[in-house]
C-alpha cells in the first residue's frame, strides 16, 4: 500500500501550535562528509572524549570523536528554507520595512523559519524552536577522521590570481575532517502541522553544505533512514552512535582494542545503524510508530515531488505564511 504524510494526520498538530501537545517526530539522519568539512569552535575541530561503544572500550579512554553542534547542523537547514520562503515573497518584512534577518535583532517573529525555529527578539516575545536536536558525533574517531590541509585562498574567480590580477598571498594549514566520515543525528520535530513537517524535512533533504563553506569545503549528504511518531522524546545521538559503533565492529569482526579502518563502507554504516535504531525504538517506554524503510522512502519521494512542483510547493508554502 502507498503510505503518504496524510495517512499519518493525527501525528500532526491541527494549526499551527505554541503550546506543548506532545506530538513528537524524529527523523533518523546520517550525515556523510563529501567533501573535506571544517567544524570548529576554536582553532581546532570541535572534539571531546567519548567512550567508543556502548560496551567496547576501544583507545580505552582516549577515543575523541569529533562533534557537529547543533546550531551548526540546524543553521544551513534555515538558511535552505529561508531560501525558498525568500523566492516566494514568503518572508515577513518588520514593521521598518527590513527584512526578516536570522541571527540578528532583526528576526520578525511570525514568518514559518521564525515560528518553527525559533527566535530570539529580546526575551519578550522569543519563540521557541519546534526543532531540536543536539551534538552529533563522528562514528570512528577524532585522529582517524581529521587530516592537515593547506590551503592556498581561491578567489570567485576560480584560480589563485583575483580580479584585479593579484596573486593570492593566502597560505594556511588547517585541520579539516576527511570526506567520507559518518555523524548520526536524530532531529525532533515537536507539535507541528502537516505542512510544516513537511517544510522542515525538506530542509534537512535539500542542504547540502555545513561547517566552514567554501567552494571545495563543506560538503555533506543527508540519508533519512527512519522516522517515528511518538508521545515521547526517544535517544541521544551519542548512544546511537555508540551502539552503532559496537554493531559495525562486530560485523567487520574487528579485535578488542583495535577500530576499524577508514573509510567505513556506507552500506555497513546504514545497515548497523538501521539495526540499533529499530532495536533501541523497540525498548522505548512510550508509543512509538516507527515507520518502515519503505513507508520512510515514501514520504521523503512525495516531499521531493512537492519540491519539484512549483503550484503544489507555492500552496503548501503559502499556508505556513
Ligand atoms: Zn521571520
Amino acid at each position: 500500500m502507498n503510505m503518504t504524510i496524510e495517512s499519518y494526520k493525527e501525528h500532526f498538530a491541527p494549526q499551527r501550535a505554541d503550546v506543548k501537545g506532545g506530538k513528537y517526530i524524529s527523523v533518523f539522519i546520517i550525515r556523510k562528509t563529501e567533501s573535506e568539512c571544517i567544524f570548529r569552535t576554536d582553532k581546532e575541530i570541535s572534539n571531546e572524549i567519548t567512550l567508543a561503544g556502548k560496551t567496547r572500550r576501544d583507545l580505552d579512554t582516549q577515543f575523541a570523536r569529533v562533534y557537529i553542534s547543533k546550531r551548526k547542523q540546524v543553521a544551513p537547514e534555515r538558511r535552505s528554507g529561508r531560501e525558498i520562503l525568500r523566492k516566494f515573497g514568503l518572508l515577513n518584512k518588520n514593521e521598518d520595512g527590513s527584512p526578516c534577518e536570522i541571527n540578528s535583532k532583526k528576526m520578525c517573529g511570525k514568518c514559518a523559519d521564525c515560528c518553527l525555529y525559533g527566535s530570539a527578539i529580546g526575551d519578550e516575545g522569543a519563540l521557541k524552536s519546534h526543532v531540536v536536536s543536539d551534538e552529533s558525533f563522528s562514528m570512528l574517531p577524532y585522529d582517524v577522521v581529521t587530516t592537515e590541509h593547506t590551503f592556498n585562498a581561491i578567489y570567485d574567480t576560480g584560480t589563485m590570481i583575483d580580479a584585479s590580477g593579484k596573486q593570492s598571498q593566502a597560505l594556511g594549514t588547517d585541520e579539516v575532517v576527511r570526506p567520507g566520515e559518518f555523524f548520526l543525528d536524530i532531529e525532533t520535530i515537536t507539535d507541528v502541522t502537516m505542512d510544516e513537517f513537511i517544510y522542515v524535512l525538506a530542509n534537512i533533504t535539500r542542504t547540502r553544505r555545513y561547517g566552514a563553506m567554501s567552494s571545495r569545503l563543506g560538503k555533506m549528504s543527508n540519508l533519512v533512514i527512519g522516522i517515528a511518531f511518538s508521545n515521547c522524546e526517544l535517544f541521544a545521538n551519542l548512544e546511537w552512535t555508540q551502539e552503532t559503533y559496537d554493531e559495525i565492529c562486530h560485523e567487520l569482526k574487528v579485535a578488542d582494542d583495535t577500530v576499524p579502518d577508514f573509510p567505513l563502507d556506507p552500506d555497513v554504516v546504514k545497515r548497523c545503524a538501521e539495526n540499533v535504531m529499530r532495536r533501541k525504538v523497540g525498548t522505548m517506554n512510550g508509543e512509538v510508530l516507527l515507520l518502515d524503510a519503505k513507508e520512510t522512502a515514501q514520504i521523503i519521494d512525495q516531499v521531493s515531488d512537492i519540491y519539484r512542483d512549483e503550484k503544489k510547493l507555492k500552496t503548501v508554502l503559502s499556508r505556513l505564511a
